[in-house]
């Protein structure tokens, strides 16, 4: 069983109200013997952020430096702290990781929640601690 990024699988769950789908790893993932059941899910919609929503950025480290309160995550235009929806967000995945067994994450790059390789996100970090395999898509 596995985790995607919501945005991945075209649902329009973005900052912007879009969707982020990305064809070849759709295909690569449709096609793929290890495939099994997969779990679409997007963190910051999870910690009850609203769809549009101004875009955020980590300042003062990363996903894991946000887990355990050194780092915060604010809303780039308007200042406003989110650090505890995108960490409701992250409480939420976990939920789904205590009740399947979830092997592997495919994660959206570049983002304050999903990225990991850069920047990891809030998400991405809680990922890597829980022991999930993490593969970044662009
Ligand atoms: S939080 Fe993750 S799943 Fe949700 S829109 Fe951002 S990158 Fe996609």
């Amino acid at each position: 069983m596995i985790i995607v990024s919501a945005c991945l699988l075209g649902l329009s769950t973005r900052y912007d109200g879009k969707s982020k789908t990305n064809p070849d790893f759709l295909k690569k993932l449709l096609n793929s013997a290890k495939i099994g059941h997969v779990i679409p899910v997007c963190p910051e919609q999870l910690g009850g952020l609203p769809t549009p929503r101004p875009p955020c950025k980590i300042f003062g480290g990363d996903g894991f430096d946000v887990l355990c309160g050194k780092a915060r995550v604010i809303e780039v235009e308007t200042g406003r702290d989110v650090t505890g929806n995108f960490l409701r967000g992250t409480i939420e995945v976990n939920k789904i990781l205590d009740v399947f067994l979830i092997e592997r994450a495919y994660l959206k790059s570049k983002s304050p929640s999903c990225g990991y390789l850069g920047q990891t996100g809030v998400t991405a970090a809680s990922l890597i601690l829980k022991g999930v395999e993490i593969i970044e898509v662009d």
